[in-house]
Formats: structure tokens, C-alpha cells, sequence
């Protein structure tokens, strides 16, 4: 039998109802997550290790490095088929991206979650764990870059986005849907994505910040980022990537000041791309230097530039990570 080692880092999966404080928090331990599971014993041997048990809100760029070490140290075990990760939602698909450009490991890297907690009626985290162990033993996982499994759905981390607060299916990848599917007798893998990519820089350089673009917005944010001395900015801006005239003035401040500005778009599909040419569009702020996010979402394209910064500040070398 396949040996999977789950690492859990917490989430509402690991949460039960608190009647003191109303709500959910942190209750469950990784081995009693598993304990949940005892359909678990047919699928796989599976060794649990605890990284953290907190909301995915705490989750921070530099604890997602670490994490990505722990998985690779443990990929690296010859006993070992696969890694399973329980994470919180919230912030599931940025933690996912990150693995996906950074872990070195051919084997299956699956991570999943919950959107209701251990206590309540119909917990959905006990499902979940068991499909990503099934996806995570499963031969065509090699080599699929992170997978992230909820709700029997297998999606590319690069692709995938978390598209409704509450329900349970709330994981989709606009526009092109999942890689595939998980079944009670085993996984159906239809496709793959053809842009794996791997980022290693020596360090990570968190001071990136994300700006959406909203009607009537002007360069106030982009002034304050400038005084600050950020060393990136992400702009989520209108449809393919059109933003308004004072934006435009804001990101050629930032760009002059030597701030890399990556563009990406506010819209839940499809990619930014140079359209149109009058100002304001993304055609209009090449010669600036701006740099096109193609489909990633703003959070993930701050994770990307995060990882890039570490090696290069030059926006023309920057461009070459977008440009895949
Ligand atoms: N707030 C929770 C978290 O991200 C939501 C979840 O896990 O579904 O930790």
C-alpha cells in the first residue's frame, strides 16, 4: 500500500463550533482529522505531520515557503508516494500557487479543505481528505504541478479560484474547469496544464502590494506606495486590462520610480491582453514598462512577482515569468 503523508496547517477542517465565542475556531488535531477518516486504511498508509493549525487569513508568503520546504524534505522520502496539505480556503489557491511554482517534487502534491467545520452538520473536510489521498496515490498525478481536490473536483493550482464564501462548491477554474474528477472506485484525470513553472529564488520579497481598479479611481495608493519604496505592484484592472486616465498617470509614477507594475485583470476569466490603444488601455502603458499578467488573478500574480523579485528587479527580465 502507497504511503501518503498529510501535513496539516489548519483551516475550518480543523475547526469545531465554540459556544463561548459563537462561532468556529481551531479544535481539531491533524491525527484526530484523519481519525474522521477511517476509510483512509483502503486507500493508503498515511503519516500525519502537524506545520500549523491556524486560519488560512494567518497564513503568511513566508510561512508558504516553509511549507514548501517541509513538502519537498518529505517528498524526498523514499517511502513516500505523495503529499496531501488540509488548509484553510480562504487562502487556499495562493498557498496552492506558491507550492506549485516553488516545490521541486514530481510526486502528487495535493491540498484541500473545508467550508464546513468538524462539528457542524454534514462536514464536507472528511470527504475531502479521503479524495485528495485517493488523487495524491494515484499514478497520473506525477508531475501535474500542486493539485487542489475539494468536493471531488481536481483543479491546477494555477487556474483555480475560490468563487463562493459559503458553499461547497465553491472551487472552480473559470474558463477552463477542472483537470479532473474523483469517483468512489478511483480518480479520472482528462487533462493537464501545459505551463508548469518553477521559480527558486534565494529569497522572497514580500513587500508587493495589490491595488484594485475601481470606476472614478485616482493615483492616491499609487503616491503612498511610492513613498513607501514598495518594491512591487499588482493592478487589478478593467477587462483586458484598461484602467482609468489618473491610474494610468499613477502606474507610470510607480514604473518611473522603479516599482515593477504587473497588470492583471479585476474580471473572473480570460486574460489582460493589448486590445485597445487609447490611454488607459494596457497597449497604452508599454512604453512605460509595464508588465502583462496574462490569466492570473491579482493575488496570484502578487505571489509570482514576490517569487521573481527575489531573483531579478529588471521589468524586462520580470516580463520573461509573466510571459509563460
Ligand atoms: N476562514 C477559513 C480559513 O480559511 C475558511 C475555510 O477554511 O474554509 O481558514
Amino acid at each position: 500500500m502507497k504511503k501518503i503523508v498529510v501535513i496539516t496547517t489548519g483551516g475550518t477542517i480543523a475547526m469545531k463550533y465554540d459556544p463561548v465565542t459563537d462561532g468556529l475556531v481551531p479544535a481539531v488535531s491533524g491525527t484526530d482529522l484523519l481519525e474522521a477518516v477511517p476509510a483512509l486504511k483502503r486507500v493508503a498508509s498515511v503519516e500525519v505531520v502537524e506545520f500549523s493549525n491556524v486560519p488560512s487569513g494567518y497564513i503568511t508568503p513566508a510561512m508558504m515557503g516553509d511549507l514548501a520546504a517541509l513538502v519537498d524534505k518529505v517528498a524526498e522520502r523514499d517511502d513516500v508516494a505523495g503529499v496531501v496539505i488540509t488548509h484553510g480556503t480562504d487562502t487556499l489557491e495562493e498557498t496552492a500557487y506558491f507550492l506549485d511554482l516553488t516545490v521541486m517534487t514530481t510526486k502528487p502534491v495535493c491540498i484541500t479543505g473545508a467550508m464546513r467545520g468538524a462539528s457542524d452538520t454534514s462536514p464536507d473536510g472528511s470527504g475531502n481528505i479521503l479524495a485528495a489521498v485517493k488523487t495524491a496515490a494515484c499514478d497520473e498525478a506525477w508531475s501535474k504541478g500542486v493539485l487542489v481536490v475539494l468536493n471531488d473536483e481536481i483543479h491546477a493550482a494555477q487556474e483555480v479560484t475560490k468563487t463562493h464564501s459559503t458553499n461547497l462548491k465553491t472551487f472552480a477554474s473559470p474558463g477552463w474547469g477542472p483537470i479532473g474528477l474523483v469517483y468512489f472506485d478511483g480518480v479520472v484525470m482528462k487533462r493537464q496544464s501545459l505551463k508548469l513553472q518553477k521559480i527558486r529564488p534565494p529569497r522572497l520579497v514580500d513587500d508587493v502590494h495589490l491595488l484594485k481598479v475601481v470606476a472614478g479611481m485616482d493615483e492616491f495608493f499609487f503616491r503612498c506606495l511610492i513613498e513607501k519604496k514598495a518594491k512591487g505592484i499588482v493592478v487589478e484592472a478593467f477587462g483586458c486590462g484598461n484602467v482609468p486616465l489618473p491610474v494610468k498617470n499613477g502606474i507610470e509614477m510607480a514604473c518611473q520610480a522603479g516599482i515593477p507594475v504587473v497588470l492583471a485583470t479585476r474580471v473572473h476569466a480570460g486574460r489582460v491582453a493589448p486590445a485597445y490603444s487609447y490611454p488607459g488601455s494596457a497597449h497604452s502603458m508599454k512604453e512605460a514598462g509595464i508588465i502583462l499578467a496574462g490569466e492570473l488573478t491579482g493575488q496570484k500574480a502578487r505571489i509570482k512577482l514576490m517569487l521573481v523579485l527575489g531573483i531579478t528587479n529588471e521589468p524586462d527580465k520580470i516580463r520573461t515569468y509573466f510571459d509563460c
